[in-house]
């Protein structure tokens, strides 16, 4: 056994999601990212002396939805508080934030790792707070640039409990994290962006202990793979030093994504005093069941949600369903593609083969996919009916489609002259001139040589110009090499 499995992985995730509301936590100001520089910043953004804060209603609407998604218990009485410290891009010299009184506590998120096993990571809470200022370091060699822009932008803060077991997992909760509040329209999830951002508390402990080993928080990691390697790395580098007889420091360390390693930024030894105080400039907000169940009421489907519904109900596979529900939009235009069709598996091949290679292939939204879920199924259903091919299908009726997205499937079809003969008169005529062709070869047939079905099957296609329905064929085709 080599020192690593002797350890158990002890991780637990601070994440920062910053929301898609119009305004900023506590004030009117824009909160868009990548306008000009101190530009989105009224006298409540600058932290004036005598300015008020206001709360987002918005944001309490995001956060209760959040919460409701993970099973979180909402609480009724929210008060803010203030967190007090000095920096330059935090110019009231404190972050109004949420002290006792988290909006959510407890909930979980559960999701499915590679090897398919189910995964929950349990909540401690999700609290409401505002972002701080800027700081740039590197864009004038001599000076420090800040930009309040993002000062007071909303933020929620998701904690969770040291229940990750190791990087991958962290991955895989981070994805979830992402598709989650994708789903519910309450953040963009762009960790390049910075509207989401992750940081990680591990220790490690010998396998069967109960107690918490010393910890570090390692932040600036901005990739989800960089969270996984961060992680991987820092479990080794600790283990390394307790066997090697040291002991592990309390500190803040950055993620190096060069180098793939860690190094410390600041000791954690004398705990921050950040003089917590309920914030006296705002009223507790009162989150009431009535106004949860409103919310409630308006929630959009959920992956988990429609995962469990295209396995058991549509029986689709594991993975037809973790593809299909990987990306709200998809999801939600399949979701409207089975309200016309009941061929589900058909459906779920289209729009994860056909259309998403044309999304991919030409870099195109599905939002601006001119073809309908409708035009889809009708295009399922002229299959199902034998009246077209399912080759001709995808290469020619529906690239035809996406350029005449006004014309019905059937119309283009016509159009396309790729409506498949399945009159079993006309059919039953070309079958007899084809088998007639190859008087030697029926006799080597009924011999036990079926493999020359095709043969004539070929012959029959060439002769309808390929548009017999190669159903039909077959079976006639058997019948007639059957006879006598
Ligand atoms: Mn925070």
């Amino acid at each position: 056994m080599s020192i690593y499995e002797k350890y158990e992985t002890v991780v637990g995730l601070e994440c920062h999601i910053q929301l898609l509301t119009r305004t900023k936590m506590y004030s009117n100001d824009a909160a868009e990212y990548g306008a000009m520089p101190n530009t989105n910043v009224s006298v409540v953004s600058l932290g004036h002396p005598g300015t008020l804060p206001r709360v987002n209603k918005r944001a309490i609407e995001f956060a209760v939805k959040l919460g409701i998604a993970t099973k979180s218990t909402i609480t009724t009485e929210n008060q803010f508080a203030r967190k007090n410290y000095f920096y330059a891009d935090l110019p009231k010299g404190y972050q109004i934030t949420q002290d006792k009184t988290p909006i959510c506590t407890g909930g979980f998120i559960s999701f499915k790792m590679k090897d398919g096993s189910e995964k929950q990571i349990n909540l401690i809470r999700i609290h409401m707070e505002e972002d701080a200022g800027k700081s740039m370091h590197d864009i004038d060699p001599f000076e420090t640039l800040i930009d309040l822009n993002r000062a007071g932008t909303p933020l929620l803060e998701i904690v969770t409990q040291p229940d990750f077991r190791g990087g991958e997992e962290a991955y895989a909760y981070l994805n979830e994290v992402r598709k989650l509040v994708r789903y519910l329209d309450v953040c963009d999830g762009n960790m390049e962006e910075g509207s989401l951002r992750c940081d990680a508390n591990i220790s490690v402990r010998l396998k069967g202990s109960k107690e918490y080993g010393k910890r570090t928080e390692v932040k600036n990691m901005n990739s989800f793979r960089n969270v996984q390697r961060a992680i991987d790395y820092e479990v080794k580098r600790q283990i390394d030093i307790i066997e090697a007889g040291g002991e592990i420091a309390v500190e803040t360390r950055s993620f190096d994504a060069v180098n793939g390693t860690t190094f410390s930024l600041r000791s954690k030894e004398s705990a921050n005093d950040y003089r917590y105080f309920p914030e006296p400039d705002l009223q507790p907000v009162m989150v009431t069941k009535e106004y949860i169940e409103t919310v409630k009421n308006n929630l959009p489907p959920l992956p988990n949600d429609l995962y469990e519904k295209y396995t058991k109900e549509l029986k689709l596979n594991d993975y037809d369903a973790s593809i299909l529900t990987e990306l709200k939009e998809i999801a939600l235009y399949f979701n409207e593609l089975i309200s016309h069709t009941k061929n589900y598996k058909a459906a779920a091949n289209w729009v994860m083969v056909n259309v998403k290679s044309f999304l991919n292939e030409n870099a195109v939204h599905i939002d601006n996919f001119p073809v309908k879920p409708k035009a889809i199924a009708d295009i399922i259903a002229l299959i199902d009916a034998g009246k077209i091919g399912h080759t001709a299908a995808s290469q020619k009726l529906f690239p035809a489609l996406i350029a005449n997205p006004s014309k019905s499937a059937e119309t283009l079809a016509t159009e396309l002259d790729i409506i498949q003969n399945s009159n079993s008169n006309e059919i039953q005529a070309l079958v007899e001139q084809a088998v007639n062709k190859f008087p030697e070869k029926i006799t080597e047939y009924r011999n036990g040589k079926v493999g020359l079905l095709g043969l004539f099957v070929g012959e029959v296609m060439k002769l309808s110009k390929g548009k017999a329905d190669p159903k039909v064929v077959n079976l006639l085709v058997k019948e007639q090499l059957e006879k006598n």
